[in-house]
């Protein structure tokens, strides 16, 4: 044990890691912990044998060497619920503490359903998965719920015309009385960063900006490996950052913001005359197939991408842009286009910030939903909420 770490603060930073991240290997735990890796070891052999983690469910394999054993927490200890309601569907996965996924669900709603109609869809998901999984609902931690408008610190939409069925609504109140269980709301792009964060591409990365591309443009900022949220819930909106101020009216009610150029239904507008009827899937077949009219369209959304991403790297100098949202699957040749239009407005040190794509795909937003709901809930199982310290001990 290292000097002036008791074993309690060792094991509790550890658990908090793996409540916070998932599986993790553990030279991984070491370098996010700041303890040496034989601390490290010798501790996690005694919560091993204590049956508080596990080690070897979660394999990953590295890009050299042999495939690492991760370690997790001991599954038994809980599952959390993740809920995402997009502009048509809601969604639905459950997973264990160890974030093993166990289930997943979906329907599909009208555009512009009801608060009300959201709801009952998600109640009936919640059965739905729990049952699917064989599980009860006593397991349950608590659930978190990603929604596609911003909401305040307490959980309410705020008052806008950005989505008028949903403004105003005290959603997180809501949803815990349906359920009679802790729940926490979050903006929905800011859950799919944290779905990347502990599932996917951002995995490791303490600085990025996440950028979702969809039919809203949303986003999130990760500094020193925190989603900021701002002192109202409002940062991040990415979309709303005005890249024109005598462009195009946008639903928030500025002119020439980011999601006026490269929101999906704004560019499937723009299509409509040289291809009339034109929806997304057939848009990417014709990218794919480089039509002139579409290349040209993504080329100019590509640029206000980078115009913005620039703005926003000379202000965080984050070391990933991460792009998600449906627009994702442009692929490399959209990001190639990206790249050099971020360098172009960018100061030195940010040219050459790397430009990716999030690797989970429409389940970005309610896996990082789910994993909120280990982060905030997952202590309760574990102890903390009754008997701060020594925090995990028996
Ligand atoms: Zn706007």
């Amino acid at each position: 044990m290292a000097f002036g770490f008791r074993s309690s603060d060792v094991e509790h930073t550890l658990v908090v890691l793996l409540q916070r991240l998932g599986p993790l290997s553990r030279a991984e735990l070491a370098r996010e912990a700041g303890f040496s890796r034989s601390t490290v070891s010798t501790t996690i052999n005694g919560m091993i044998d204590r049956g508080l983690v596990v080690e070897g469910a979660h394999i990953r394999t590295e890009v050299r060497g042999r495939p690492a054993q991760l370690v997790s927490l001991a599954p038994s200890a809980g599952t959390a619920v993740g809920i995402d309601f997009g502009f048509r569907h809601v969604r639905g996965a459950i997973a264990d503490l160890s974030h093993k996924v166990l289930g997943t669900a979906e329907v599909e709603l009208d555009i512009d359903y009801s608060p009300d109609a959201g709801i009952e869809a998600a109640a009936a998901i919640v059965e739905d998965i729990v049952e699917q999984a064989g599980l009860s609902r006593t397991n349950l931690l608590g659930i978190g719920v990603g929604i596609p408008c911003p909401t305040d610190l307490s959980g309410t939409t705020t008052r806008s015309a950005m989505i008028p069925t949903w403004s105003g609504i005290r959603i997180q109140e809501r949803l815990a009385a349906r359920f009679a269980l802790p729940v926490h709301v979050e903006n929905e792009s800011r859950l799919a960063a944290w779905g990347e964060v502990v599932w996917g591409a951002a995995r490791g990365v303490r600085n990025f900006v996440y950028l979702k591309l969809h039919s809203g443009v949303g986003g999130a900022v990760f500094v020193n490996g925190q989603c900021v949220s701002g002192c109202r819930g409002g940062a991040g909106e990415i979309g709303h950052v005005s890249l024109d101020t005598r462009g195009p009216i946008c639903r928030c009610g500025n002119r020439g913001c980011l999601e006026v150029y490269a929101g999906i239904p704004a560019v499937l507008q723009q299509l409509t005359q040289v291809h009339p009827g034109i929806n997304l899937p057939k848009l990417l077949s014709l990218y794919r197939v480089e039509d002139p009219s579409v290349c040209r369209v993504i080329s100019e959304v590509a640029q206000k991408v980078g115009q913005a991403a620039g703005m926003l790297c000379n202000t965080l100098n984050p070391e990933l842009l991460l792009i998600g949202g449906s627009f994702s699957a442009l692929g490399e040749p959209f990001l190639a286009q990206v790249r050099p239009a971020l360098d172009n407005v960018s100061i030195d040190l940010n040219r050459g910030t790397r430009v990716e794509i999030g690797t989970l795909g429409r389940n970005a937003s309610v896996m990082g939903a789910v994993a909120r709901a280990f982060q905030l809930f997952g202590n309760s199982s574990l102890g903390r909420s009754t008997q701060p310290t020594p925090a995990f001990a028996r």
